[in-house]
């Protein structure tokens, strides 16, 4: 695919502050203390990372969504957990309030979570409520001039360090299904909220983790986001940009993955020469890189639909499984290619088996996402 000059500069960009600034001490750093340096958080922040598609009268870059998976594609190449950092202020934080915040509420919070200077968590998913999501339990009752909130939800990646929670919430407690949920931004300061314990994770390990539980928390009306018991339409179509974000976290982590099997490959001396001399090893490298490609393309396609102002939910939903689960065959080969050394922390590609994990689960699990597909082509 021939990209723009403006999406080669913001390869180069993100490929120059991954490698100046992602270095291996920062990540060992951030798998030992469970958070990466937020110095480090800061300065993508101070590079632009954070508001890749916000639009510029908001603080943002006002770029289109192939800068924002180039720059997703970037930064998972070096580190997973730090892409974590830019998918959320882009998609499952900022999108919520680019779609259905009122002039008021884009003012306040889009040029913050530009910068970094305020940080948000997404809060959809409940004990009860994963990939069904619309079984949502948590409440809003309107009381006054404030709704009331009572609920918890679970797997919220950042609410450790954030200042405030997209929460979707049912207010119409008689409606079926998803119908009556409503998205509220909330301040997690406020009386009422409290954390589980940050979750001990397989991968990603240094972006927090936890529940958010919510008791009598009041928040103010002017807090609504968007249409009352349109929450669900908000939580689904910020989920279409996620989806790519995924996709595009997927191929960096892949890319990492083929580029250390390659690198071991030729140095790995076995039955008197390189292993990648062996059949075995090379045709699994280059099933490896033809795999990785056509994920490339599909992930670039699917921003680019979206850049287009397509209907882009079933090839984003496309790209979100296609990619995370080429992602975990290809991390599987690497470290295969690795031997017994993959299986050892010093070698990154024990890094990326790990991280790589996670990519066919959040953000609507690989089955999810064959029915989003499943239910467009059928219909
Ligand atoms: C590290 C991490 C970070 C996360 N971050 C966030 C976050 O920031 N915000 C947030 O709201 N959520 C977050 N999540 C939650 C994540 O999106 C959910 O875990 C995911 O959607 C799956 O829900 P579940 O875990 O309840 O699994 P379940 O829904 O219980 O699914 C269990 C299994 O059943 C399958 N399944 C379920 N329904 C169907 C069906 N209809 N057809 C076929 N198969 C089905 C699933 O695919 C899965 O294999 C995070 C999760 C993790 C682990």
């Amino acid at each position: 695919m021939e990209f723009k000059q403006e999406h080669k500069l913001i390869r180069d960009l993100a490929a120059k502050f991954a490698d100046q600034e992602l270095t291996d001490d920062v990540l060992d750093a951030a798998e030992e203390t469970g958070c990466l340096d937020l110095d480090i958080v800061r300065k993508m922040g101070e590079a632009g990372f954070f508001g890749i598609k916000t639009p510029k009268e908001y603080g943002g870059a006002g770029g289109d969504h192939v800068s924002y998976v180039i720059v997703m594609e970037e930064i998972a190449k070096r580190s997973a957990v730090a892409s974590v950092f830019v998918s959320s202020p882009n998609s499952l934080c900022g999108a919520p309030i680019q779609l259905s915040g009122t002039p008021d509420q884009k003012e306040k919070y889009l040029s913050k979570i530009a910068t970094g200077e305020l940080t948000f968590c997404f809060g959809l998913t409940e004990p009860g409520a994963g990939s069904d999501a619309g079984g949502t339990k948590t409440t809003a009752v309107l009381d006054g001039d404030e709704w009331v909130l009572n609920g918890r939800k679970t797997f919220i990646t950042g609410a450790p360090i954030a200042d405030y929670s997209i929460i979707y919430a049912k207010t119409d407690l008689t409606a079926k299904g998803s119908a009556g949920i409503t998205a509220f931004i909330v301040d997690l300061k406020s009386e009422g909220v409290s954390f589980g314990k940050p979750e001990e994770k397989m991968g990603i390990i240094g972006c927090p983790t936890s529940d958010i539980v919510l008791e009598n928390v009041r928040v103010p009306k002017e807090n609504m986001l968007g249409k009352e018991g349109k929450g669900f339409t908000n939580a689904m179509k910020t989920l279409d940009v996620g989806r790519i974000g995924i996709a595009a976290q997927s191929i960096g982590i892949a890319q990492a993955a083929l580029d250390e099997a390659v690198k071991f490959a030729k140095e790995r001396v076995q039955f008197g020469r390189p292993i990648a001399k062996l059949q075995g090893i090379s045709f699994k490298i280059a099933r490896m890189a033809a795999k990785l490609e056509a994920a490339k393309l599909l992930v670039y396609e699917a921003a680019a639909a979206k850049d287009r102002g397509e209907d882009a939910s079933k090839i984003c939903s496309m790209a979100k499984y296609f990619c995370s689960e080429t992602c975990n065959e290809i991390v599987y080969d690497a470290l295969q290619v690795h031997g017994g050394y993959g299986y050892i922390k010093d070698y990154k590609i024990e890094r990326l088996y790990r991280d790589a994990r996670i990519t066919s689960i959040y953000e609507g699990t690989s089955e999810i996402q064959l029915l989003v597909i499943g239910s467009q082509l059928l219909k």
